[in-house]
């Protein structure tokens, strides 16, 4: 769809919500730059002897607030623009939820899918030692994004663990349960969504059941948005994933498209349904639409096609900012990436506190956690829409910058 730089979107973001506070110019100009961007190039045996190169990143935008935090994703397009602007969406975003982290992002430009599972392996125990000068559980924490998942994660944990000679469970989450994971992390992103959506839906006067929902993506966050979502009654009238979508206003019956997906690899093998582009599914009759796929899906080119009353962006940086401010002035309430998405971190942080202290809670209780942190960020964020009178996404943006900016008030600049 748009060829926007990500990138351009985070700061340009940033810098509205900057001019909009008076925000000081040195903070300004902090912020405004990455901390730490590190740029690798490393080889890897494919299965048939060859050897390739291929090209990864590690970059932490801020680290005032506590360690760098953010997930690596495996993708053929991923450049080091869009790996800043995922690194400051993180810092934000863990400032939202107040937990006591900073923002990072890692990716490693692959097609994952033209891998064996033994080259991915070696690719990610490689890249893991590549950015291991910056990574540790004090230091810089990831996670799983896009095309990564739990395996990848206990690769990276086991690999920095072998160069450590100990075991150090802390250095990633997203781990599987086994090996020190939370309870409850596969489901955090959408889960966390759909505990914000709620308080959006009470605010629009708008039950849960029956309401239409519409979700671009159906990996992690879009697959667990469509359980969660359906099985709190809600309707699921259209789904899709990157080869395209179906679309059914009677609803989808979600254990059959997760058959299907499972099976066939695509939701388009869905039987009972209308054959979609992937884009489509965002101008769909619905009540609640949530972008669980890539950046820039909703631009100027379709920001007045979109029917649903809410937004609830489960991807980051779905909506470039022309469209907003369309969405704005059309009445529809987004709930941004940088609250909506914030589940997958808290339960990210969750799990972290668990490997440091070395005992593990129950499922109800990281669901019970994630809920409080889920709607205190949510009343947080609508009290300054409030008291400013401005858009969710800007009061969002003036909320996280107060926390980080107070934090290097705090410490001063060095030296
Ligand atoms: P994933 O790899 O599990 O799934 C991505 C899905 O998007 C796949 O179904 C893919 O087919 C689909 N897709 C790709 N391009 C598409 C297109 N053009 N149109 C429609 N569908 C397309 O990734 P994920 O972990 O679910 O992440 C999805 C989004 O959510 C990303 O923006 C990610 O940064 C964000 N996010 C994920 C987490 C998490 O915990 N997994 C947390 C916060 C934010």
């Amino acid at each position: 769809m748009s060829t926007l730089n990500p990138w351009d979107v985070a700061r340009a973001q940033f810098f509205e919500a900057a001019d909009f506070m008076g925000l000081d110019e040195g903070y300004r100009k902090i912020l405004a730059h990455p901390k730490r961007e590190l740029i690798v190039h490393f080889p890897v045996q494919m299965d048939d002897g060859r050897v390739e190169v291929f090209t990864g990143y590690r970059v932490q935008h801020n680290i005032a607030r506590g360690p760098a935090k953010g997930g690596i994703r495996f993708a053929p397009d991923v450049n080091l623009d869009e790996v800043r602007a995922l690194a400051m969406w993180m810092t934000w975003k863990t400032a939202v939820v107040n937990i006591p982290y900073g923002g990072a992002k890692g990716g490693v430009r692959v097609d994952p899918h033209r891998l064996s599972p033994r080259e991915l392996e070696r690719l990610t125990r490689r890249f893991a030692t590549e950015i291991s000068i910056l990574i540790g559980p004090e230091r810089d924490i990831p996670a799983p994004d896009v095309n990564t998942n739990p395996q990848v994660m206990a690769w990276i944990m086991d690999t920095y663990s072998m160069h450590k000679g100990y075991s150090v469970p802390g250095v990633v989450t997203g781990k599987p349960v086994e090996i020190g994971g939370s309870k409850g992390r596969l489901e955090a992103t959408a889960l966390g969504s759909f505990y914000a959506t709620l308080e959006a839906l009470k605010r629009k006067n708008l039950p849960i059941e029956g309401a239409r929902v519409s979700i671009q993506g159906f990996g992690n966050a879009g697959q667990y948005a469509a359980r969660i979502f359906s099985g709190a009654g809600a309707r699921i009238v259209a789904v899709s994933d990157s080869r395209g979508g179906v679309v059914n206003p009677k609803g989808l019956d979600v254990q059959r498209l997760l058959e299907v997906k499972k099976n066939e690899g695509t939701v388009v093998a869905y039987e009972d349904g209308e054959k979609v582009g992937p884009a489509d599914v965002l101008e769909v009759d619905c009540d609640i639409l949530i972008p669980a796929a890539l950046e820039n899906q909703i631009t100027k080119d379709n920001a007045d096609k979109i029917q649903a009353k809410v937004v609830v962006e489960a991807a980051n940086g779905p909506t470039t900012p022309e469209a907003d401010r369309i969405l704005h002035e059309r009445g529809v309430l987004v709930l941004p990436d940088i609250l909506a998405n914030a589940g997958g971190v808290t339960v990210s942080y969750f799990e972290w506190v668990q490997d440091l202290y070395s005992f593990f809670w129950d499922h109800a209780r990281v669901r019970e956690e994630l809920r409080k942190v889920m709607e205190r960020a949510f009343h947080q964020v609508f009290d300054k829409v409030e008291h400013l009178n401005v858009h969710p996404r800007l009061a969002a943006y003036v909320l996280a910058i107060e926390r980080v900016v107070e934090a290097i008030k705090i410490r001063g600049i060095y030296p």
